[in-house]
């Protein structure tokens, strides 16, 4: 049976001499993994199984495997842009992993697709920021229905505001956070403006995530929450090295320390996110 798609390539790997063995996010059959004869040395599908290319894509499933056999691809976008700049490849082979870890076979997952095009739009257009990668973190945690609670405490559900939320703790088991009140006592705790941070992160619109500046401190706090969630709630990245995108981690941290004056939190809450 022949199905069309749309298509993000997550991954592209040589197969045997001539063959390419490649997996796509599509946006209706979720992740597909197959095999695309001939594709090394024909022109038959140009660039268009190149990382992170926005593809038209014809495959034909097999009743034996799991792997389907790609017959056409297309390019609808190459982000030839994106890959004038090492740390926006970085950024978007990040995603690219993040995603292909995270879907499942023939699962269908749109609003995951979606969210990946749109960040790759974003990286093709702009520089990339610590922002723009935690916030897509963030709002892979929120498609994914593993989003921290932000807005009240885990234990008593008071909201958030004023002084319960100077300091929190973080509870990965209840996923999100206690107020001053319910945290034990010795237990670590982070600093509020980490969770102003997180909010801002899953709730800005992807088009005004570039815009986004978030102080020093709340960063790095923010970081570790996001990636310790990650880890505790998304199966398989258990023993995923965030670390192994070591020029992506390098650039964020430097590009970060940017002098005080310079800091805001731009506040942008908004439904379409
Ligand atoms: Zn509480």
């Amino acid at each position: 049976m022949f199905v069309e798609d749309l298509g993000i390539v997550l991954r592209s790997q040589p197969l045997r001499e001539r063959d390419r063995l490649v997996t796509l996010l599509t946006e209706n059959h979720g992740r597909v993994t197959g095999v695309a004869k001939g594709a090394i040395h024909s022109r038959r599908f140009g660039g268009s199984l190149d990382l992170f290319t926005s593809v038209s894509v014809r495959w034909k499933e097999s009743p034996t495997s799991e792997l389907v056999r790609i017959e056409e691809a297309c390019t609808r976008k190459d982000f030839a842009t994106l890959r004038t700049q090492l740390e926006n490849i970085s950024a978007a082979g990040h995603f690219a992993d993040l995603t292909c870890r995270l879907s499942q076979d023939h699962q269908p997952a749109r609003e995951i697709f979606l969210l990946l095009a749109h960040y790759l739009v974003a990286l093709d257009t702009h520089p990339v920021t610590q922002e723009l990668v935690r916030s897509f973190e963030m709002k892979l945690l929120d498609r994914l229905g593993y989003s921290p609670e932000l807005e009240c405490c885990c234990g008593c559900a008071a909201a958030f505001d004023g002084v319960n939320s100077l300091e929190v703790a973080v509870s990965l088991q209840r996923g999100g956070f206690l107020c001053g009140d319910c945290t034990p006592s010795g237990a670590p705790v982070v600093s509020g403006h980490t969770l102003v941070w997180l909010q801002h992160a899953r709730l800005t619109p992807i088009a005004q995530v570039h815009g986004l500046r978030f102080p020093l401190m709340a960063q790095e706090e923010g970081v570790q929450v996001l990636q310790d969630f990650l880890r505790y709630h998304c199966p398989g990245l258990q023993n995923y090295a965030f670390r192994s995108h070591a020029l992506l981690e390098q650039f964020l941290a430097e590009n970060a320390q940017r002098p005080a004056s310079t800091q805001s939190t731009a506040a942008a809450r908004s439904s379409a996110t």
